[in-house]
């Protein structure tokens, strides 16, 4: 199976991009905040538990993420690999992925981020609140803490993955389809 990582700050487009890939490379697309999302509606313990810490825009807790993506590990099976949208979310994270691979003797196939700067992060989210709805994008103090989130815990991934050579960056400015044919320009080449 490849396991690749689709990584970027909230708004660079990661989840508009993940379509088109999972369809073109055959991928499942694993997002973390998408499945806990449907545990808050779906009104789940679990989803309980989560709903504060994302309407506050901070991470929920490791095991929490990383149950939910083992379990999809464990049970899809048709397809060529997976697409972590939104996983790991910090240097814990990975870790353990990397440990929840290596007992199959797998390995993360390699990291496409998508990078924009943080005035477009907040444009796009506002943007994006329009049109999905999503609570934790209507609030100026939980885009902030996001933001600051993604600084402070989940920027450190790319030294982590630069030092495994997995890292490879896209510019996430442009418009969709510029920025998925570079996307695709890349995932031709793993
Ligand atoms: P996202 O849809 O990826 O923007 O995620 C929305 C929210 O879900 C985040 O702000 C976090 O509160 C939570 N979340 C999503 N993925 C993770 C993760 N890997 N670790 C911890 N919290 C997460």
């Amino acid at each position: 199976m490849k396991y690749y990582i689709l990584f970027g700050p909230p708004g660079a487009g990661k989840g508009t991009q993940a379509t088109a890939m999972t369809e073109k490379y055959n991928l499942r697309h694993i997002s973390t905040g998408e499945l806990l999302r449907k545990e808050i509606a779906a009104g789940s313990e679990l989803g309980k538990k989560a709903k504060s810490l994302i309407d506050a825009g901070s991470l929920v807790p490791d095991e929490i993420v990383e149950g939910m993506i083992e379990s999809e590990f464990r049970t899809v099976r048709d397809v060529a690999g997976f697409l972590l949208d939104g996983f790991p979310r910090n240097t814990a994270q990975a870790r353990d992925l990397d440990a929840i691979l290596a007992k199959t003797g797998e390995e993360v196939t390699g990291v496409v981020s998508l990078m924009i700067p943080d005035e477009t992060i907040k444009e796009r989210i506002r943007h994006r609140a329009t049109i999905e709805g999503r609570e934790d994008d209507a609030r100026e103090e939980t885009i902030n803490n996001r933001i600051v989130t993604y600084h402070d815990k989940t920027e450190p991934l790319i030294g982590y993955y630069k030092d495994s050579g997995k890292y490879n960056e896209i510019d996430g400015l442009g418009t969709i389809d510029e920025v998925r044919s570079k996307i695709f320009d890349l995932m031709d080449r793993f």
